[in-house]
């Protein structure tokens, strides 16, 4: 008998739809069968990782082969799906369901694609945090969280527990980026939401993840497998394990997992399924951004004239002024209408949105030249 915190870890080495379906219905029977999370009738939303309007071959967002073998079996179930997820502010919802291959999909699998820009929100003011969540999410009877295993330059990891900040409506999530603007912040701002809205299962996609310097820039890399647990941290602490990401450097996990742990549900992790030798790697990349985030705070405001982490456009730029448009500051414009984007480095908190959302990677975060001689040892 499995605990809580047991995470299920099967291979799939491609998004073949036969291969996907047999993965995910060993991950369901490897946690105790689909019968102990669901029941017929109830409605279930299941929540992928839909960031910005990229092809699902970019590993950007969750494949939607994993959501339809999810789909399928819960319809096997008589339980009533559902999908929903809130992209970056910038972007419309509805030319990412389609870039992300989600439309077609939910038309195929006759099952709906709710905005949750515009189906109304609870506001919550927890822990000294206010924000709203959107009510499909609230109504749903059964959460499952479908996150893209990704590299993030602000939080060095996306999983399950970052995954639930999409339940935060798009225009509201820019303006929490500016209210929390540092690190440790932002990390505990990320837990407290997923304390918030737990969700009952959460089935991660890293069939092809992302790493270097994602969460939107990095490179696809083919880990073959897809990992599912009840408890978010605990997926989230093992694929750190696998990937070799000390998870102190993620900040939400450093919070739920040593500032506020939650004793009630603390269980030992177990995994099952495919050992985890066989599905480590040693080749993931993180992002050079990662030390950043092991520096108390006090001593980032102390040494802040050099200690930051900012954006740099490359020539890639195809002056769409996405980035202008979603900075949380305003530390980016252009000097005309469809110019390239210009920083004033002082209004720049480092909160990544710009590089979320180009469409074309033109933005990467680098640190500043103490950060990285301490990571190198030399000066770039
Ligand atoms: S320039 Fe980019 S990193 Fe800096 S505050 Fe604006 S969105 Fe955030
Ligand atoms: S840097 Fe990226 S998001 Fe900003 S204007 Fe250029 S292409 Fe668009």
């Amino acid at each position: 008998m499995n605990n809580n915190s047991t995470v299920a870890l099967e291979y799939c080495g491609n998004y073949e739809a036969r291969e996907v379906q047999a993965a995910v219905d060993k991950l369901f029977d490897d946690l105790g069968g689909i019968k102990t999370f669901v029941k017929p009738g109830q409605s279930v939303l299941i929540k992928p990782n839909l960031l910005t309007d990229r092809p699902p071959e970019q590993a950007v967002t969750t494949h939607p082969e994993v959501v339809r073998a999810i789909i399928r079996i819960l319809k096997q179930h008589g339980a009533v799906p559902f999908v929903a997820d809130s992209p970056a502010n910038v972007v419309k919802i509805e030319k990412v369901w389609e870039k992300t291959g989600f439309k077609a999909m939910c038309e195929q699998e006759q099952t709906p694609l709710v905005s949750l820009e515009k189906s109304g929100v609870i506001s919550y003011e927890v822990d000294g945090f206010s924000f709203t969540i959107a009510k499909p999410v609230l109504d749903a009877d059964v959460i499952v969280n479908v996150p893209k295993i990704k590299t993030h330059t602000l939080t060095t990891l996306t999983g399950a527990v970052k995954n639930m900040f999409g339940t935060v409506p798009g225009f509201q999530k820019m303006n929490l980026h500016k209210l929390h603007s540092t690190v440790a912040d932002f990390g505990k701002l990320i837990a407290v939401i997923y304390r918030h809205v737990p969700p009952h299962l959460n089935i991660a996609d890293a069939v092809i993840a992302m790493h270097g310097e994602g969460p939107s820039a990095g490179q696809p890399i083919r880990l073959k497998f897809l990992a599912a647990s009840r408890d978010a941290v605990a997926m989230d602490q093992t694929i750190c394990h696998l990937l070799k990401i000390n998870p102190l450097t993620v900040p939400y996990l450093r919070y739920l997992s040593v500032v506020k742990p939650n004793e009630e549900t603390e269980d030992q992790i177990e995994t099952v399924g495919m050992p985890t030798e066989t599905l480590s790697t040693k080749n993931f990349i993180i992002p050079s951004t990662m030390l950043m985030h092991m520096i108390p705070q006090w001593l980032v405001n102390l040494l802040a004239p050099f200690v930051w982490i900012a954006p740099i456009i490359s020539d890639k730029c195809i002056k769409c002024g996405r980035c202008i448009e979603g900075c949380p500051t305003k530390a980016l414009s252009s000097l005309h209408k469809h110019g390239m984007p210009v920083m004033e480095q002082k209004k720049c908190t480092g909160c990544c949105c710009c590089h979320e959302v180009c469409p074309v990677g033109a933005i990467t975060m680098q640190q500043s030249p103490l950060l990285n001689f301490v990571r190198r040892g030399k000066f770039p």
